[in-house]
């Protein structure tokens, strides 16, 4: 079951807590390797509690050509959150008796070039501590250990650094960091007294996952313009989902009274 943990938001005694039926890579290199003529090719997109992560949102949207707020409804559904302060999201996965995901063709993943970051960082785990505010994330990784996955068997090694090149992770993972930074934000209940989904949580949730949504609302609202930006920046920022996601969450920080990241004009 791919997953993505954010799994320690203040340091006390900053020790990784290693997940259930994970593993820690000793030396920074594992045996692995995924191919089509594997006996067990598909069977990991099956039976998955699939985790999405914001820029996951963006790239699948995108992928398939949908409105953000259509690929919300079409494919996902909401879960709990690593914390009780705000939702996590699923992926809606096929009725057909194996729980296949959506985008599964019989010649393997469908959306191969924007599949999630839980998908590409598979058979590892990508743990992500926040010791606190103002210091710098920690990163960890975990070897999962399903029965059904050949990969471990095949002759091929990897160091960990291999593994996020070959797998184009780079991208996937600074936001990601950046969402965690968010998330650890969300984690201190920067919403207290307006309850659930109140309206900054609501706001909160379309500017992590309705892209779309929020460009239209920081169109009407000309939301760019209340900060010093460059005019370069508000073009790319209006046009790069991105630039925006990324945008969003500055905003959001500062609007939560998280420190403020953006200057105002
Ligand atoms: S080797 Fe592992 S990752 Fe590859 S298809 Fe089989 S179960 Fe999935
Ligand atoms: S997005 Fe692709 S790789 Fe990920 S579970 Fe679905 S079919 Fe498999």
């Amino acid at each position: 079951m791919p997953a993505f943990f954010i799994y320690a938001y203040t340091a006390m005694d900053c020790a990784p807590l290693l997940p259930p039926d994970r593993t820690l890579i000793a030396d920074g290199t594992f045996q692995f390797h995924c191919h089509p003529e594997v006996s067990c090719f598909r069977t990991c997109c099956c039976n998955v509690d699939m985790l999405l992560f914001p820029y996951d949102v963006v790239l699948l949207k995108n992928h398939l050509k949908m409105h953000s707020s259509e690929f919300l409804r079409t494919h996902t559904r909401l879960c709990a959150g690593s914390h009780p302060f705000f939702p996590g999201l699923q992926l809606t996965m096929r009725e057909d008796g194996q729980r296949s995901c959506p985008f599964l063709t019989e010649s393997g993943c469908g959306v191969y070039a924007n599949r999630p970051s839980a998908c590409r960082t598979y058979p590892l785990e990508r743990g992500v501590e926040h010791p606190g505010r103002g210091q710098a994330l920690r990163v960890h990784y975990f070897m999962t250990h399903h029965p059904y996955c050949q990969g471990h068997f095949e002759n091929r090694r990897y160091s960990i650094r291999q593994w996020e090149r070959d797998q184009m992770l780079d991208e996937c993972n600074r936001y990601n960091d950046q969402w965690a930074e968010m998330d650890a934000l969300f984690a201190s209940n920067p919403w207290a007294g307006e309850g659930t989904a109140g309206p900054y949580q609501q706001l909160a949730f379309m500017v992590c996952y309705n892209i779309d949504d929020f460009r239209s609302y920081a169109e009407k609202h000309d939301l760019l313009a209340r900060y010093r930006l460059t005019k370069d920046e508000r073009r790319r920022i209006m046009k790069d989902d991105g630039a925006l996601l990324r945008f969003g969450f500055d905003w959001l920080t500062t609007v939560l009274g998280g420190g403020g990241k953006l200057a105002g004009r």
